[in-house]
């Protein structure tokens, strides 16, 4: 079994009026199934409403299904006594890192998670240094979070997240809220978490830029997973991207335009170096 599985989830929202009697009912998760390896890269697709942050709210116990099983590292997250353990498992990282950050100090807020957990105080302090040296922030240690940048902020509470050593953890559109420079550090960031630590992500995005990296992408609508592949394959899909109402990297939408034209290019073309070597492939 996979570190996340997720077996005919179904969440439902129910709408009470002042007098407890149901108004209206949202199936914000529809009969989602699937499973992820440890270590894998996982980035998650769709449009506002699809239900992308209900099924990453299930993934740390934070909400428990309507009706099928999510199992974290193996334990049903529907059961009280795995809780503990499976929110130490999978540490979330919200939209809005002002909302996440408590300490006066980075390095204080770093450690506050492994406090809570009951980690020795040296071991905290190694922790915090490992987790802030790993997201590019050990030079603002001392800092207070108040006077950084959005993007450092975020990679801040990452950090947090990572001092308590889980297994996987999941981004809910940590970006949203940064401009593109910070977006860029903190996806490097995850990535890195990934690559070196071997932590298991799970990357909620609407920006398509991000996703290309990823081992595997899951596209919602609706509250299912609409599409599921590569990057590679699921960014050959244009058209049917463009029906769940997403847009397509720009570079591979300019290919798309290409092909469509006459081009022989490869499909699914993801960045400007592929691009440019399918051209200069063509003109020779
Ligand atoms: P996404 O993260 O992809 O934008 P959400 O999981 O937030 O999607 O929402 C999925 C659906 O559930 C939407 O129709 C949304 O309006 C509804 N929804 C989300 N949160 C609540 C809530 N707390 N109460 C009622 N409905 C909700
Ligand atoms: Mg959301």
């Amino acid at each position: 079994m996979g570190i996340i599985k997720t077996k005919n989830l179904v969440y439902e929202y129910i709408r009470r009026d002042e007098e407890g009697n149901v108004e209206g009912i949202t199936t914000a998760v529809d009969k989602v199934s699937l499973n992820v390896k440890a270590g894998e890269f996982i980035a998650v697709l769709g449009h506002n409403g699809s239900g992308k942050s209900t099924l990453a709210k299930h993934i740390n116990a934070i909400l428990s299904p309507t009706e099928g099983t999510v199992w974290v590292d193996g334990k049903d997250t529907a059961k009280e006594e795995n809780l503990w353990e499976i929110r130490q498992t999978a540490g979330m990282v919200f939209q809005n890192p002002d909302n996440q950050i408590i300490g006066q100090v980075v390095e204080e807020d770093v450690g506050f998670g492994p406090e809570n957990l009951g980690v020795p105080t040296k071991e905290i302090w190694e922790r915090v240094e490992e987790s802030l040296k790993a997201v590019g922030m050990y030079a603002y240690r001392k800092h207070s979070p108040n006077k950084l940048s959005g993007g450092q902020k975020q990679r801040v509470s990452i950090a947090g997240v990572m001092a308590m050593h889980p297994k996987c953890i999941i981004l809910d559109e940590p970006t949203a809220m940064l401009d593109p420079n910070g977006r860029k550090d903190v996806i490097r960031a995850a990535r890195a978490l990934n690559d070196v630590e071997k932590i298991t992500i799970v990357l909620i995005t609407h920006y398509m830029e991000e996703t290309i990296y990823a081992d595997r992408i899951f596209v919602m609508d609706q509250g299912r997973i609409a599409m599921e592949g590569t990057p590679r394959e699921v960014f050959s899909q244009v058209e049917r991207l463009k029906e769940l109402r997403l847009d397509v990297p720009q570079v591979t939408l300019l290919a798309h335009e290409l092909q469509k034209r006459g081009l022989r290019l490869p499909k699914g073309i993801l960045t400007t170096e592929e691009l440019v070597e399918a051209l200069k492939c063509l003109s020779y």
